[in-house]
């Protein structure tokens, strides 16, 4: 019912949007960009511009509230650092908030409330990105605001001190006072000998506490330059407005040299990993991470991007759906082998890895190793006997309504634009995939079950409650599911 209603609304909302602008007319004729832009795209649902310094515009009209969401995505993130200076990218995250040319410490998001907007911003493995929403007659002083601090952004050293024991706060509290992001955070880096991706995006602590102040400000001067950021607008806005909004603040930033990635590659895993991380706990938790291919080509893929869209199927049939196969055989049934059990799979990312991981929580009076060999027998199900066509045409069906609903935000319409970008994909990778997806036969399931559970390429993580460990500095939260993030703010 729930549903029905959402979509109902959706449909209602778009019908309303159409009788607002007659015609769809999304250009406006009056507007003409500078000879030096270059329109990569444009249409009544979509525009994608390049300014003369690099910076690309990507606008997406969504008429029906009179606001906008503005976001900067910055092709930098955790993936980015080097050894010694780890969460380096999120500790200038933070300090964007911390003064610019123009704007004193704390200034950007009191002037974006003036505005009657909000903000915030995030850093995650492959990228850094700042949001504001505002009334969309407000968009052009936001973009001011924006652009001020990223060209200008500074600050004195004492702001920058402060602003570090923030940060390690920030730290203890999400991971070392959280065993399970502990768990992960020590999954990662046992997966990962080489890939950036072995390294939490908050940072080790020592190199959070040894992080300098003119590291931070080489860091902005180094990737913050256009052509290593995009600027997305959805809302209700005309393309061609927002471009020539765009060019007047975005415009006059001088283009600088595009960083070199130097990106180092994981080798070939041969055997099982196995780390066990003892620590004040009421649960026990069992990570499981298998190397698999990554999903890198939506345009023209290759077989290894069919097998990571198979892979993609069979995180769906595992754990996609209520009652789907883990739930079913792990959390149901009396007695219960486990509190929660699921399955994710990491496939799409700059680092060029794909992960698929399997979780579950012994239920109280089981083990690790039972639930390990349970999570172990459903793979093996799917390997021997396959998927049938329903169970596939669920997940399918799930991921459809999933992409429309997904619709009815506008943050997550911008959020999905930034993140294609990011990866260098089409910006409607989205229902490319999806129509991939619908490409995918049970056999294929059934193949990569059988190819990439072998264990050579696996690392398993255990957490055992530990009374006696090391105290932290605060109380853990206790969590009825399990929620790993690799994502920070
Ligand atoms: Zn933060």
């Amino acid at each position: 019912m729930k549903r029905l209603s959402t979509i109902c609304t959706w449909l209602l909302a778009c019908l309303l949007a159409a009788c607002a602008t007659p015609g769809g007319a999304a250009k406006d004729a009056t507007v003409t960009p500078d000879p030096a832009v270059e329109i990569l795209q444009e249409s009544d649902t979509l525009a994608h511009y390049r300014l003369a310094n690099g910076l690309e515009v990507i606008v997406k009209p969504d008429r029906r509230a009179p606001t906008a969401i503005h976001m900067l995505w910055v092709r930098v993130g955790s993936i980015d650092e080097n050894d010694g200076t780890t969460g380096i990218a999120h500790v200038l995250e933070h300090m964007m908030f911390k003064g610019s040319e123009k704007l004193a410490a704390g200034e950007f998001s009191r002037r974006v409330a003036e505005l009657g907007g909000r903000d915030n911003a995030f850093t995650n493995r492959d990228y850094t990105g700042y949001f504001q929403q505002v009334p969309s007659a407000q968009l052009g002083a936001v973009m001011a605001l924006e652009a001020d601090r990223l060209a200008t952004n500074q600050w004195p050293d004492e702001e920058f001190t402060r602003e570090l024991e923030v940060i390690k706060e920030e730290r203890r509290m999400r991971t070392d006072d959280q065993p399970r992001a502990k768990l992960f955070e020590q999954l990662m880096a046992t997966a990962y000998l080489a890939s950036p991706e072995r390294r939490p995006v908050i940072g080790w602590m020592d190199d959070i506490a040894a992080i300098t102040a003119d590291e931070v400000r080489a860091f902005h001067r180094q990737w913050y330059v256009p052509g290593n950021a995009a600027v997305v607008v959805v809302g209700n806005v005309e393309p061609r407005q927002v471009l020539a909004l765009a060019q007047r603040h975005y415009g006059a930033i001088p283009a600088g040299a595009i960083p070199a990635r130097k990106i180092s590659r994981e080798p070939l895993q041969q055997g099982p990993r196995h780390l066990v991380l003892r620590d004040r706990a009421e649960q026990a938790v069992l990570l499981m991470a298998y190397k698999v291919p990554a999903l890198t080509n939506i345009t023209n893929p290759s077989s290894s991007d069919r097998e990571a869209l198979a892979l993609m199927a069979l995180d769906g049939v595992l754990s996609g759906y209520d009652g789907a196969r883990l739930e079913r055989s792990l959390t149901r049934g009396i007695p219960r082998l486990a509190d929660s059990a699921g399955s994710s799979a990491t496939l799409s990312g700059r680092s060029g890895n794909g992960l698929f991981l399997l979780s579950a929580i012994p239920a109280a009076g089981r083990s690790t190793a039972e639930v390990q060999q349970a999570l172990q027998q459903a793979i093996q199900d799917v390997a021997t006997h396959g998927i049938s066509q329903q169970e596939l045409r669920r997940v399918i069906t799930q991921w459809s309504a999933a992409t429309i609903y997904g619709q009815d935000s506008m943050y997550a319409q911008a959020s999905e634009l930034g993140s294609n970008w990011i990866l260098g994909w089409p910006l409607d990778a989205t229902e490319r995939t999806l129509a991939l997806l619908r490409e995918v036969t049970p056999a294929q399931v059934q193949a990569v079950a059988r190819k990439y559970f072998g264990g050579s390429a696996l690392t398993i993580a255990e957490l055992q409650p530990d009374s006696g460990a090391a105290p932290t500095s605060g109380q853990s939260v206790p969590a009825t599911s399990m929620d790993i993030q690799g994502a920070t703010q």
